[in-house]
């Protein structure tokens, strides 16, 4: 039995596309975990809809991502900084974020601070689809033995003599 992550989740609008081409391939997997997204990939994430062939023919759309979405705010009013922010208190397991690598972003500053912390905090993140794919897979996801390390110098640097 797999456990629960609390997953994040933003795309740039250049990525958008990509992002939700992914979490439709991974539709299932992901119904099993809690996601937190930036506002607007958050809502595109919702209105991926999963059809099912019923008896007779009819074919019904189910949403099965709808109800394990949190909408933050939009990346630019705030969003990254809201994720950012929940990864410094260990609410975020993995972040999967499509950032264009091509156009600096207005809040170009939000990105990298994002990034940053994803990084410092040792969180599972993923910046492509390939990488995504794999952390989404990984056997270490079930084994409840496996224990994210937060690194030593967040302590050191709390608790630094001044
Ligand atoms: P959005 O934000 O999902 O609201 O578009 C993404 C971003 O640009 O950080």
């Amino acid at each position: 039995m797999k456990q629960t992550l609390n997953i994040a989740l933003v795309a740039h609008d250049s990525r958008k596309k990509e992002l939700i081409d992914w979490v439709r391939y991974n539709v299932n997997l992901l119904s099993e975990h809690n996601l937190y997204a930036t506002g607007t990939t958050g809502k595109l994430i919702s209105n991926v809809g999963v059809a099912q062939d019923l008896e007779g023919g009819r074919e019904v759309v189910s949403y099965l991502l709808r109800d394990k979405v949190t909408c933050l705010f939009s990346g630019p009013l705030g969003g990254d900084q809201q994720i950012g922010a929940m990864i410094a208190e260990g609410k975020i397991d993995m972040l999967i974020f499509f950032c264009d690598n091509l156009v600096m972003q207005g809040h170009q500053n939000d990105v990298s601070a994002l990034t940053r912390l994803a990084s410092l905090y040792n969180i599972a993140f993923a910046t492509n689809r390939t990488t995504a794919d794999m952390l989404l897979t990984s056997t270490l996801l079930g084994d409840k033995t496996y224990e994210r390390v937060v690194p030593d110098c967040i302590q050191q640097y709390a608790h630094r003599k001044l």
